[in-house]
């Protein structure tokens, strides 16, 4: 069942990304060598508090953080720790979700930290430019195939791996709903329609496709150990251009 968003739902779902954003803003901001993946965490806490929202990961399914942290070779799901320390040349992806009168705002965004090579410099273009290869597909009337097509066309060209075992979803009242969306073809033909939103989020590897649960039960990983990247926005069909929510509403 996927739901179409009311007006009122449409309006919260922007403040929730709203937040969202202000948080990844922040984010790019502070990321450097040195700070802790815990620190990172503890930001995004408080500006999420401040502007009276919850952080939606908090507690989801027992997670015990506001962001998920993912440095290098992890894909997603990373536990945020005052012992990882980011260093010159790494990686990050932060994973951040707010719910702000019960409607929620998902986006990830991978940042480099000082500088990066030149392959993850790639890595990093070529996620960012898959996410928003999916997004140009969220109009009326195109199939989630088209989303899921747009993404892996990217990846194939840049001989990325593609995390088979994770992909977007509807965004809502819930922060995964129907319906889950692959980020390769899979001949899915549901139809997008006004007021459907969908977190589209490419995870897209240096390396092989494959990936592996870690011993805490949450953060995945590359089995081959080789950097991934993830970005992530929330984005709503509307009757015009698709219309990203997690973002900074000026
Ligand atoms: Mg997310
Ligand atoms: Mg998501």
């Amino acid at each position: 069942m996927i739901h179409r968003k009311s007006r009122e739902d449409i309006k919260r779902m922007r403040q929730a990304g709203h937040i969202v954003a202000l948080v990844h803003q922040e984010m790019k901001r502070i990321i450097e060598p040195g700070i802790s993946t815990k620190e990172l965490d503890n930001i995004a806490y408080k500006i999420i508090k401040e502007n009276r929202a919850w952080p939606t990961f908090l507690g989801y399914n027992g997670f015990p953080a506001s962001i998920c942290a993912s440095v290098n070779e992890e894909v997603v799901h990373g536990i945020p720790h005052e012992d990882v320390i980011l260093r010159e040349g790494d990686i990050i992806a932060v994973d951040v979700g707010a719910t702000y009168g019960g409607l929620v705002g998902d986006s990830a965004w991978t940042y480099p930290v000082g500088k990066v090579s030149e392959e993850i410099q790639r890595l990093l273009k070529a996620t960012e430019e898959a996410l928003f290869a999916g997004i140009s597909q969220m109009y009326e009337g195109k199939i989630l195939d088209d989303i899921s097509g747009a993404i892996e066309t990217v990846a194939q060209r840049e001989k990325l791996g593609i995390v088979r075992q994770y992909g977007g979803h509807g965004v809502g009242r819930k922060m995964h709903e129907d319906p889950f969306l692959f980020n390769y073809k899979v001949g899915d033909k549901t139809t997008l329609k006004q007021g459907m939103a969908i977190a589209i989020e490419p995870m897209l590897n240096l390396g092989c496709d494959d990936v592996i649960l870690q011993d805490d039960k949450w953060t995945v990983s590359t089995v081959d150990k080789r950097p991934s990247a993830h970005f992530e926005h929330s984005v709503l069909v509307t009757d015009n251009e698709p219309l990203i929510l997690t973002q900074v509403i000026v």
